[in-house]
């Protein structure tokens, strides 16, 4: 059993991976010789998986998942934290935004007690002035929505104990943010400030599009104030149509024709798209109850890297989280039996 993991989700990090996998290779070392890197290619177009398998032929701490295609950041990560077994598991990005030294001051602060050490954002250096402050907005937002509190300025970059993970992947919902999961689950938790560093290489993996999902995701999944605003929002148009009745009687008795459209229109257009509004924000819950009822997997993947045996337990842990073990069970048949046989097992 390794005691440590370091779980890292690559898409089309290929120029990041070499300096990655040197600096990760010289924290873990730095801690304890028994650690495995797992490495999660998430459906990368370039030379990020080739290069997996490369450093995973030659180093025995490597591990690496090849997903079947592009699952996204979140499920990558956690598809990672299914496979790691170690006592102790740090996440981390593959760009170096977040600088691996600081494994060890989260060791130390774990040895003191917590479950998890999460690394909290004093400042980004390299990130758009765009990017810097809808983050923070959206951290504020969210504190204030969400039922669970969930730190601000706070990534995925943090180390979490055996049971703190456990207790993690017990969550089966597929549309994932896992820092808010994360805070969900209780446990001593504390943060470690730190400045976060420009990306090594290469560009973002998030455009705007991903940004504006992942967003809501994290604010359907740990609210739901947006759908009690359709009711408020009821409540303060009923208020103004009341009034508007209360003018349109007094003009009718003192003989006022109004001519009215503008009025009229206004009233329409406000309303309708108030109503079209609730209505989406209706459908964005109601679209994630229906995926979530498929009960689909939440990742596949397609290869594994290493060099001794994968063993059956950590094998059926492959494919997905499955709430019990009969599932479990059936997705390790879907998978090719000789690959699992023949992989390789990172840590002895
Ligand atoms: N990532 C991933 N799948 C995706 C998008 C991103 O595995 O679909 C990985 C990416 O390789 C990186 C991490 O998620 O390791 C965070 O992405 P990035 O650094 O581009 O996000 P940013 O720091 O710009 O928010
Ligand atoms: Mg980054």
């Amino acid at each position: 059993m390794p005691q440590l993991s370091v779980v890292i989700p690559c898409y089309n990090e290929e120029d990041c991976l070499a300096e990655l996998y040197q600096r990760v290779s010289a924290a873990c070392a730095a801690c304890t010789e028994h650690y495995e890197i797992v490495l999660v290619n998430d459906g990368s177009g370039d030379r990020t998986w080739p290069m997996i398998q490369d450093y995973a032929s030659r180093d025995p701490h490597i591990l690496g998942v090849n997903l079947t295609r592009n699952h996204g950041h979140q499920l990558a990560l956690t598809a990672g934290m299914t496979m790691a077994r170690g006592d102790r598991i740090l996440v981390i990005d593959a760009d170096l935004q977040d600088p691996p030294e600081l494994l060890k001051d989260m060791m130390a602060m774990m040895d003191r007690g917590f479950d998890v050490v999460y690394g909290q954002r004093r400042q980004r250096a390299g990130e758009s002035l765009f990017k810097k402050s809808t983050a923070s907005l959206f951290y504020r937002v969210l504190l204030r929505l969400s039922e669970t509190p969930i730190p601000l300025d706070t990534g995925d970059f943090r180390l979490m104990s055996r049971r703190a993970l456990d207790a993690l992947l017990a969550m089966p919902e597929q549309h994932r943010f896992v820092r808010g999961m994360v805070s969900w689950i209780g446990f001593p938790q504390t943060a470690l400030p730190y400045d976060r560093e420009e990306r090594f290489a290469g560009t973002t993996k998030y455009p705007l599009k991903k940004m504006v999902r992942f967003a809501i995701d994290a604010i359907t999944g740990f609210s739901i104030q947006p759908l009690r605003f359709a009711s408020q929002i009821g409540l303060v148009l009923g208020a103004l149509g009341a009034l508007l009745v209360a003018y349109v009687i007094v003009a009718w008795l003192a003989n006022e024709t109004v001519a009215g459209w503008t009025s009229l229109m206004a009233v329409v257009v406000v309303l309708g798209s108030v109503q079209m509004f609730v209505l989406g924000v209706i459908g964005e819950y109601l679209g994630r109850l229906y995926m979530q009822s498929k009960q689909r997997p939440l990742f596949l993947v397609q290869d594994i890297a290493c060099q001794a045996k994968v063993d059956a337990e950590r094998a059926a842990r492959l494919g997905f989280v499955a709430p019990d073990a009969t599932a479990r069970d059936q997705q390790v048949v879907s998978l090719d039996q000789r690959q699992i046989q023949d992989g390789a097992q990172a840590i002895q």
